[in-house]
């Protein structure tokens, strides 16, 4: 199919600086959970993204010197001549497929915490250290001669930028890392020539631009990341009247918002494109190109932003990371296959818990290389035999579709009226309509597939799947949740679990509303008791949280959720209680206990909520484990159980599951490989900067 002349716009070739991306599509730097620890990961990861029609794409934030390390998450590093010979392997990924490669250099001041490399963090002034570990250190005042060591590091990345192969550098201008300080009156109160009014406040990020744009010129784009809201009591026109200083200086702007729970807004709370009023002013204010995302998944709201002059690119980080081929789809007229981001997060989280990027809606994300797996392209059937697959939730879904594109015979049966699983119940919380996503998309490749048939409505016991005699069954008939109190904190049932007072969350997804007092005591910390409290409370009830955390929801600080989550539940009117264990619940009354002091205190509610663990749904498994010989004796080769009827998990665990079972039919299961970092041997360049570190010695 050819692409529809509409989307024109997004093809055009734009000129940055010295070089010229191919197209508009633009994968801003984001971070991975790979770094540079894991070379051949990242640059398979990143060089997909160019294979699918990314114009340009960039590597995450990237330490140019030890005294920037963000341990214990990965980050990028150009800081010696081995960091050159790995990020090679992510430039040529990149190259081969006619793309530009972006290197955001990076510092990070009193934001990073230097857990590995022990090193002191230089930055405007003594300041606490940031970082979400919130170490109890502080940073290092920089005095002149640190300042001119720190332009020296800067210089020095981008020589070693430009010997990996990069085309675009970055000079990294903001989130609260070094050079966005120097910025900020908040942080910036020196009395020298680099504090004060504006011009001297933006004199070293000025001096760095033009440090690095000597060492580029020529070869590679200078790019700056800039970001204007403010945070707190920041004030936004400063950051504007830094920014009219040194407009026209480099070759591109990438604009962003500071907080990164802003930037990378969650679908619970924030909308596509939602920093567009923003990123209209920065570009009204520069004749220089500008990229900035706003989780762009429709192809229409991409061309508005071109076609309104709101921005030259379509930056995108989520988008790319849930359909690296959807340049390459809209180029194609194949707009229904655009496999949409969610908004979860989920991505983000695991960057945050310091493991490679997955992603609920791509299950190959960051196994491109470690298994070798292609986002469009797959071995075919092995054999032609027919695979059962039992649920189809995210699980079954995903298994169907990647069994089906692989040429099997698939029979997907599923117990209710709608296919969809847990997600169906989900979604329809305020906030996750999104989450529909991973159903939709699914459902919309399976209906093109002449050999899936899907068969809603189908509760299927031992007897139908033994009476089927398809060779392959796989069971993803999920979980249910507890209403005992087990949960992350108690493996034992609360007193007067049994109660009609206590009610479940299946009951409450069902739409049984029960009047009164609800107490939602949430063992599980992630998004379900927040988005029942919300729904519940948005209908006028009384609802009180409680965690036996020091604060509710814990998982998601790791998507950035939980400051926009809080908020909504104090301004939806949700009473708030923390660090209380359920101990039992009678009466209408809870009784609740300190989880330090073991101290009792008691709660009146009407209801009990409780939010924890998950039952896997494996008698059907149990069963055909006991009938295993009846199975094989009608022809049965494999039976497997994938999903949360195995072990429940987030949704992104139960599409991982279902595509991988697919993967391996046939071919066995199939191991990981382990990354290794290229060594060129012991490198001295990091260790030879007589740096800030060093500046205070005797
Ligand atoms: P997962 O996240 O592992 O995919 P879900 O709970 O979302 O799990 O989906 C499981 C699906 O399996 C549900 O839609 C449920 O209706 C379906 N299911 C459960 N048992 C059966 C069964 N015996 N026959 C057909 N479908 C079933
Ligand atoms: Fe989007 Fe979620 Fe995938 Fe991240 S994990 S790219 S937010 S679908």
């Amino acid at each position: 199919m050819a692409r529809d002349s509409r989307y024109d716009p997004l093809f055009e070739p734009v000129r940055i600086g010295p070089v010229t991306a191919p197209n508009r599509f633009y994968q801003v730097p984001h971070c991975s959970g790979m770094g540079y620890q894991r070379p051949q990961t990242l640059a398979a990861m990143r060089g997909v993204k160019a294979e699918g029609g990314w114009g340009v794409v960039c590597t995450e934030y990237c330490s140019i010197d030890d005294s920037a390390d963000e341990t214990p998450y990965p980050s990028a590093s150009l800081r010696d001549d081995d960091d050159v010979i790995n990020l090679r392997l992510m430039t040529d990924a990149v190259h081969a497929h006619g793309a530009l490669a972006g290197v955001e250099l990076w510092y990070g001041g009193h934001s990073s915490a230097n857990l590995l490399s022990r090193e002191i963090s230089l930055d405007v002034a003594s300041l606490p250290n940031e970082a979400r570990l919130g170490q109890p250190a502080q940073s290092q005042a920089m005095s002149k001669a640190d300042i001119a060591d720190f332009r020296e590091m800067y210089r020095n990345g981008a020589r070693r930028a430009l010997e990996a192969g990069f085309d675009i550098v970055y000079v990294y201008g903001c989130h609260y890392y070094l050079l966005h300080n120097f910025l900020n009156p908040c942080f910036n109160r020196r009395e020298d020539e680099y504090g004060g009014p504006v011009q001297n406040r933006v004199r070293l990020l000025r001096e760095v631009i033009e440090d690095v744009g000597e060492i580029v010129a020529g070869r590679a784009a200078l790019a700056v990341r800039y970001s204007i809201p403010p945070r707190f009591d920041d004030d936004p026109q400063e950051l504007i009247a830094c920014f009219e200083q040194i407009a026209e200086l480099p070759d591109l702007w990438d604009i962003t918002v500071n907080d990164y729970y802003r930037e990378m807004g969650s679908s619970r709370f924030f909308g596509e494109a939602a920093h567009q009023s923003l990123v209209a002013q920065i570009k009204s204010m520069t004749s220089k190109p500008v990229v900035s995302v706003g989780r762009f998944t429709s192809p229409d709201t991409m061309l508005s932003q071109i076609t309104s002059g709101t921005q030259d690119f379509i930056g995108a980080a989520r988008p790319s990371i849930a359909d690296p081929f959807l340049p390459q789809k809209i180029d194609q007229g194949r707009l229904e296959d655009i496999r949409e981001c969610i908004g979860c997060n989920v991505c983000y989280a695991h960057n945050a818990l310091g493991a490679p990027i997955r992603c609920t809606q791509n299950p190959t994300m960051g196994e491109e290389w470690r298994r070798n797996w292609h986002p469009q392209r797959i071995e075919s059937r092995h054999a032609e035999q027919t695979v059962l697959v039992v649920g189809a939730g995210p699980a079954g879904l995903e298994a169907a579709c990647t069994l089906g594109s692989r040429g099997y015979p698939v029979i997907l049966a599923e117990a209710e009226r709608e296919p969809g699983g847990r997600v169906n119940r989900e979604s329809r919380l305020p906030g996750l309509a999104e989450y529909a996503r991973v159903r939709d998309w699914r459902l919309g490749q399976l209906a093109k597939m002449a050999n899936v048939q899907v068969y809603p409505d189908n509760r299927l016991d031992t007897v139908a799947i033994l009476e089927l005699e398809c060779r392959h069954v796989l069971l993803a008939t999920g979980a249910r949740w507890r209403s005992d109190g087990i949960g992350r904190s108690s493996n034992t049932p609360f007193d007067g679990h049994d109660q009609t007072s206590v009610i479940g969350v299946e009951q409450v997804l069902d739409g049984h509303l029960p009047d009164g007092h609800i107490l939602i005591y949430d063992d599980e910390h992630y998004y379900i008791g927040s988005a029942i409290a919300l729904m519940l409370s948005a209908q006028g009830k009384r609802v009180t949280m409680v965690s036996p955390q020091d604060s509710l929801c814990g998982w998601n600080r790791f998507t950035d959720e939980h400051a926009p989550l809080m908020r909504a539940l104090i301004e939806a009117g949700v009473e708030i209680v923390t660090a209380r264990r359920l101990r039992g619940f009678e009466d209408g009354l809870a009784r609740l206990a300190c989880i330090y002091s073991d101290q009792e205190t008691w709660l009146e509610a009407d209801y009990l909520l409780p939010v924890g663990a998950r039952i896997p749904n494996d008698e059907l498994w149990l069963e055909l484990q006991g009938r295993r010989d009846e199975f094989t004796e009608a022809g049965g080769l494999s039976m497997r159980r994938i999903g949360d009827c195995r072990a429940p998990g987030i949704i992104a665990a139960a599409v991982y599951a279902g595509h991988k079972a697919a993967r391996e039919l046939g071919q066995g299961e199939a191991g990981a490989r382990r990354d290794r970092v290229v060594l060129r041997g012991w490198s001295t360049m990091s260790r030879r900067r007589s740096g800030p570190v060093n500046s205070d010695c005797c």
